[in-house]
């Protein structure tokens, strides 16, 4: 599942290509891919905006268009490719006519990803964007944050990091990155965090996120973000995937956690 870095490097691959140009029209082939407005308001509504910015929010894609934001999340496996007017892959659900020459059409093999497209002033009282945590990078995430929103959650802190109502983008493998550099174990209940473990936590998860979206993001498995790119941060893991400890040599072990897959080194994380 793409994280925020993978995300970041979408939104990017995305700007070059879309930036000024206007959605002619869209067709929607899977329609629970559409989870707001209706697909009927969604198509009229969508028609012939312009794309002025595209952002992301936690691990939303924002279109920002005149009056709407489109909004889209890639769940497992979404992926955007443009075409020219060719065969529609049976995969491609949703396809967004930019002109006569091309098209922007979203690939999905598992359909798990969300589109909705919000009006502008909504954006901020409206989910998902209303009930998102804070990201890496806002400075009002602070330990003092972190130990008020963590007081009453006795569930392994491994699963509160992919709480995104806490801090937004964080996904399966940067969250066990996080934990290695913070010596922290996956299971420990995150209501028994320090506030230095709390401290650490956010400045590694800033250094992790950062280094990752440098890199482009991580490419395992089913993230590819666009027309072929790559991300080169799988190079970097130190503990995500891996067999044997970088600082100290020892096995590292997997479990699950919340039927997360989950690494990390047992001497380094108490
Ligand atoms: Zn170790």
């Amino acid at each position: 599942m793409p994280e925020k870095p993978e995300v970041i490097t979408v939104v990017n691959t995305l700007r070059k290509k879309l930036i000024g140009r206007t959605l002619e029209k869209v067709d929607v082939y899977w329609e629970n891919i559409i989870s707001y407005p209706s697909v009927k308001a969604f198509k009229k509504k969508i028609s012939k905006q312009t794309i002025h910015e595209i952002t992301c929010r936690g691990k939303w894609i924002l279109f920002s268009l005149d009056t709407d934001y489109l909004l889209i999340h890639l769940r497992m496996e979404g992926k955007f490719f443009f075409r020219h007017h060719e065969t529609r892959d049976k995969h491609e659900h949703v396809v967004f006519t930019l002109d006569q020459e091309e098209q922007l059409r979203y690939h999905d093999t598992r359909k798990f990803g969300k589109m909705l497209l919000i009006e502008k002033a909504k954006l901020e009282t409206m989910d998902p964007i209303a009930s998102l945590g804070y990201e890496y990078y806002d400075e009002r995430l602070t330990p003092s944050y972190l130990k008020e929103r963590l007081k009453k959650k006795s569930l392994p802190i491994k699963t509160v990091l992919l709480d995104q109502s806490i801090i937004a983008g964080i996904g399966n493998i940067y969250d066990d990155e996080i934990l290695f550099l913070s010596h922290i174990h996956p299971l420990k209940k995150a209501n028994t965090l320090t506030n230095k473990n709390l401290k650490e936590i956010i400045e590694n998860t800033k250094i992790t996120m950062e280094k990752a979206i440098k890199l482009g993001g991580t490419t395992i498995k089913s993230y590819e973000s666009a027309e072929g790119v790559h991300g080169k941060f799988q190079n970097e893991l130190l503990v995500h995937t891996k067999k044997e400890c970088p600082v100290c040599n020892h096995k590292i072990e997997k479990i699950k956690v919340n039927g997360r897959g989950t690494y990390y080194c047992p001497k380094c994380q108490k």
